[in-house]
Parts: C-alpha cells; structure tokens; sequence
C-alpha cells in the first residue's frame, strides 16, 4: 500500500483529530533522544486500541507501541511507521487487580497501596507503564512483577486473546516479548494478584524507604535506568575481590560493578555519559544524540568484556531504523 493510501486509512481508521505527523521521539523518551515517528497516535481507549491493531496487522502498516519511553533507545532516523503511545489507565481494585497497560506503574501502587493492597512497594521509582513493566518484567528490592501475574489480553499474531502467565515467559528481566524485532504482540490489560487486608500507612512506609535508597544511588540527568542487565556468573562473582559477600553468595554481579572497576566511570561520548554517581546509567548530558548512547554502550561492553571476559546484554531496548 502506498503511503497516502496508509495515510487515509490510518486517518479513517484512528479517533477523529488523534493522529499526529513526524512526531520527535525525543520528546517521548526519558533519554531524551530519538528520531520523528512517521505518525504518532496517543491511544486513550483500551478497546480503540483492540481494534486498531488487526487492522493495522492486516495493512501491513509497520507499529510500534511505547509507554512512558522509560526503556528505549530510539534511533535518531525515528520510525517509519506508526508510534502508538499507550494511554490506557483504566483500573479495578482488588486482590485480582485489573490494569489497562498504559496505567504508570508507580500511579497503580500508590491506587493500590491507598486500598490496603500491598506487592507493589518496590514499584514505587520505576518510571514507566504497567506495559512496559510486563515487557521486561520490571522489578527492584527483590520484587518483580513476574510472579503476580494471573492473566494478560494480548494482540498476538493478528488477533486479540486472552494468556495466562506462562504464556509470558517471564525470567529476570525478560519476557517472550523482548524477543521479538520488531515488537509487534502488545498487551492490553492484565489481572495482577495482590495481597488485600494491609494497612496503607505500612505499605507506603515500606515504599518511601525504597524511593530513598533510589535516590541516593541514582543520578539526575536524564536516563533509561539500568543500562545493562547484571550478570548470573558465580564464578565471575568468586572471583572479584571488591563484591559484597551476599552478591557472592548469589552468584550476582551487578552490571555497574562491571563498569566501575572497568574504569568506565565518567567516559563519554558526544553528549552521552556514563553517570558518575551510578555506572551502570548512562545518561543525557545535554545534547545526546541516539549515535552517541550507541557508541558509548559499545565502547563500555567492549571495555567489560576485554577486562572480565562477559559480553554484558543491554536492559535497554534499540528500537528504530538503526540501518
Ligand atoms: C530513572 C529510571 C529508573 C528505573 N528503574 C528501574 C528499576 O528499578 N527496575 C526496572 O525493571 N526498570 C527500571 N527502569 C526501566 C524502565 O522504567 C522499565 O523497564 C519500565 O517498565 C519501562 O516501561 P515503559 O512504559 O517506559 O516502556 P517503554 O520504554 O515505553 O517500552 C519498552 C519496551 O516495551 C514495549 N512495550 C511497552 N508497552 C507494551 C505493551 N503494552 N505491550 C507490548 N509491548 C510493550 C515497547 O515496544 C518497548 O519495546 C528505570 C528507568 C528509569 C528512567
């Protein structure tokens, strides 16, 4: 189909007045980097967006749908297609709570914690949606979001349905979704199981104590977190003398770690750096493009890999046209 033909039909297609051209996906991920979207359309209606895509599926028009851009490198050539951004926050409370994907993640414990639920504290400074929480099974202070969920809808090979868990294939930090390039499977809500009969002040308590360890470790410049995941090696851990004895005992080695005793601290690359308070961020000195986090995320795996002999995977998705 030509272009004007996918321009008429996504125009036909999408709610009145919602579609949007050559959007900058700088302004939409918390990288603060990223090409114009060939169209943009912000997706309110969970069940809109449940129509849309078989459609879309059935055109051939290439998609991509996003959260909050809290875990994405966008190339700085953008997406020749259309970026759909999930704004779908619907939710019902409950020990089975129910979210649309595009609810934040920190919005739904803080509904959840005021009705006594508790399981999501540790979800408190994660920025992104539900959605994208699920993609990477999102979690900190031992919590993942993994084992709480009982059910997800999901636009899956052209057609919407219903999965449980297994389904997902959760384990740290991944999901069945990372693994498809291009993402195309998008999932619209889910049930998530929480523990009701809690006392909210208890709950939150438990929440601000993390939300303050969070900020005394990470850095303030723009960034997408972790940069890389960290490393299951038990021999890897045994064998570094400066690792804390539980991450020893774990066989863990924390991805920062790596960087810090790499002496990658502080390295930069045009405007993208590695923090100096935390070097597993990197982070948007200024004026970043998408290039530069490429090069340095490069240039710190290659370091990594030449002093410890592992190949450190990026938490960070590339998405784009990084041709
Ligand atoms: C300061 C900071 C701190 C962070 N701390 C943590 C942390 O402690 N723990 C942690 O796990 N992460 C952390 N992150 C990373 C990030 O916030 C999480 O991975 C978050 O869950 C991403 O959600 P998002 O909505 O921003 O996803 P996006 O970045 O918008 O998207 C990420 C990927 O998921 C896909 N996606 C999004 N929604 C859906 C959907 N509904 N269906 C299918 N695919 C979808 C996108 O296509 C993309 O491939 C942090 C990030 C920042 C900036």
């Amino acid at each position: 189909m030509h272009r004007a033909e996918q321009d008429h039909l996504l125009t036909d297609l999408l709610p009145a007045g919602e579609l949007r051209r050559d959007e900058p996906m700088a302004k939409h991920t918390t990288l603060r980097v990223g090409g114009p979207a060939r169209w943009f359309w912000p997706a309110t209606d969970v069940e809109a967006l449940a129509t849309a895509l078989p459609r879309l599926w059935e055109e051939r028009i290439p998609y991509l749908l996003i959260g909050h851009g809290s875990n994405l490198l966008m190339s700085d050539r953008g997406f020749d297609g259309l970026v759909i951004q999930n704004r779908c926050k619907g939710t019902r409370l409950g020990p089975l709570t129910y979210a649309e994907c595009g609810v934040s993640f920190g919005s739904l414990f803080l509904l959840t914690a005021r009705q006594g639920l508790s399981g999501l504290e540790w979800a408190i400074g994660i920025p992104g949606t539900v959605g994208g929480a699920l993609v990477s099974n999102a979690g900190a202070y031992r919590g993942n979001i993994g084992p709480l969920v009982r059910r997800v809808r999901a636009f899956h090979e052209g057609t919407v349905d219903t999965y449980g868990p297994e389904w997902m294939g959760f384990s740290y930090r991944d999901s069945r979704l990372r693994k498809e390039m291009p993402p195309r499977t998008v999932v619209l809500d889910v049930d998530l199981a929480l523990e009701p009969g809690g006392d909210p002040d208890t709950i939150l308590a438990e929440a601000k104590e993390y939300q303050a360890q969070r900020r005394a470790k990470q850095p303030l410049e723009p960034s997408a977190g972790s940069f890389f995941k960290n490393v299951n090696d038990r021999a890897l851990a045994e064998s570094l003398p400066g690792l804390p004895p539980p991450l020893k005992e774990a066989g863990v080695v924390p991805a920062g770690f790596l960087n810090m005793a790499a002496g990658c601290k502080g390295w930069r690359e045009g405007g993208a750096g590695v923090a100096e308070k935390h070097a597993n961020f990197l982070v948007n000195l200024g004026d970043a493009t998408a290039t530069d986090f490429r090069r340095l995320a490069d240039r710190v795996k290659a370091r990594v890999g030449a002093e410890f002999g592992v190949t450190l995977e990026e938490e960070v998705l590339m998405v784009g046209d990084w041709s």
